[in-house]
């Protein structure tokens, strides 16, 4: 089990909501930040703020040496090869976006075919069947089976010789199912496909290595694992990012601009152009720091047991389904979940009213809810932070939900 003694690194948790301590069970959405990374973007702006990759003086030195540490902690963090390989961006959106514009637009012909699944959030979708139509490429998605797992023989029946690029979850935002990555990477690369991996809600979760998994692409976001909003990683194997165009064009990712010829600067600057998210990379980094600190492996762990927890005691719930596989070991620390008769989004209304922070919604996953054959669906998500406690208020705040729409509904 977790130390108790981290949540007291998160200001935030310390406080009631309605009147009752907080229980806060929407890390998917994004997590918390600890004191480590207030401070650390605090010290920044008070200190050292300046631009980066300009300055001869001392302030600007110390805004890219502090910048372009951070990158080297996410090259550590991952296992990239080299600082290269690791760009910064927005959030997971702006990476993949990313690839769709500059590989995928200059990879992908007619008749060639996208593969993802249908469990894939909104960010991991859209993109691709905007590629798909613009190319005349056919979007293709590999079945699940009825627990919201993949199997390793649909997989291998989904990615063909046409198939140019495979881009899926690590994890699902909503059935919590953790995909086997670094299989599914073999069989693309089989084919002469890409593997790109929406590491939204792995990456926080576990231990990430790029290499391991031979992924060619992998994005991420900051706000997920600790970090501030607004700051994200897209990891590209080196080979394609050489040769991919920039998708900014601007100050910072040149190397020579003439009136009508310019250069590019070298990789990982040429794909960002601009002046980036100084403070949020910064922030990123003491993140990265944080969660070192604790292990990725006690991370995962301790969502598990909150996971494990957390299936047994909604079971015991008279009208519950969860979705997503029931063994915890095969996913991430979250569950989704409906009672009968109540819609989640009331669920989440009066769980707020207890001060307990779920998501109900699609959870930018309309297909995936289709496939589930539901419009909605409420989710508690687990992080470090978060204790039996915590899962026990839940189950005590849906009991009275319960009881509450029963007399309600009488
Ligand atoms: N993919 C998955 C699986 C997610 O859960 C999310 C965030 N909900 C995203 C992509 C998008 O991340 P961001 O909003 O940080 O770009």
């Amino acid at each position: 089990m977790m130390k108790t003694d981290i949540r007291s690194y998160f200001p935030i948790l310390n406080q009631e909501v309605n009147g009752h301590p907080l229980v806060y069970l929407d890390s998917a959405a994004t997590s918390q930040k600890p004191t480590q990374v207030l401070e650390a973007v605090k010290h920044y702006y008070e200190y050292d703020n300046s631009n980066v990759h300009r300055g001869v003086h001392t302030l600007g030195n110390r805004a890219t040496d502090a910048y372009e540490g951070a990158r080297e902690k996410v090259r550590q963090f991952i296992n990239a090869k080299s600082t290269e390989e690791v760009i910064f961006t927005k959030g997971t959106t702006n990476g993949l976006n990313m690839v769709a514009a500059s590989f995928g637009r200059a990879n992908v012909d007619e008749g060639d075919e996208i593969v993802i699944t249908y469990m894939e959030h909104h960010s991991n979708l859209i993109p691709w069947q905007q590629l798909a139509k613009e190319k005349n490429a056919t979007l293709k998605y590999i079945d699940m089976n009825p627990d919201g797992t993949l199997s390793i023989d649909q997989v291998k029946e989904a990615i063909t010789d046409r198939t140019k690029i495979v881009s899926i979850a690590f994890a699902s935002n909503v059935l919590g199912t953790v995909n086997p990555i670094k299989e599914i990477a073999a069989i693309a690369h089989a084919h002469g496909a890409v593997m790109i991996v929406d590491g939204a809600q792995g990456v926080p979760h576990f231990h990430t290595d790029v290499q391991d998994l031979d992924c060619d692409f992998l994005a991420f976001s900051g706000h997920k694992m600790c970090g501030p909003t607004g700051i994200g990683v897209l990891y590209g194997k080196k080979e394609h990012l050489e040769n991919m165009s920039p998708i900014d064009f601007g100050g910072e990712m040149i190397s020579t601009v003439g009136l009508y010829e310019s250069t590019w600067a070298d990789l990982p600057w040429k794909f960002e152009g601009g002046t980036p998210n100084i403070a949020g990379a910064i922030g990123l980094g003491a993140a990265i720091d944080f969660l070192e600190t604790i292990g990725m492996d006690a991370i995962i762990e301790h969502e598990r047991n909150l996971t494990r927890y957390a299936i047994e005691q909604l079971n015991a719930i008279d009208g519950v389904s969860i979705y997503g596989p029931q063994d915890p070991t095969k996913r991430s620390g979250l569950v989704t979940f409906n009672i009968d008769g109540i819609h989640p989004h009331d669920v989440a209304t009066v769980l707020d009213m207890e001060g307990i922070a779920v998501r109900a919604g699609h959870h930018c996953a309309q297909p995936l809810m289709k496939w589930l054959k539901c419009t909605a669906t409420a989710r508690a998500s687990f992080y470090l932070y978060n204790t039996e406690a915590d899962v026990a208020r839940l189950i005590e705040g849906l009991r009275s939900a319960k009881e509450y729409f029963a007399d309600v509904n009488e």
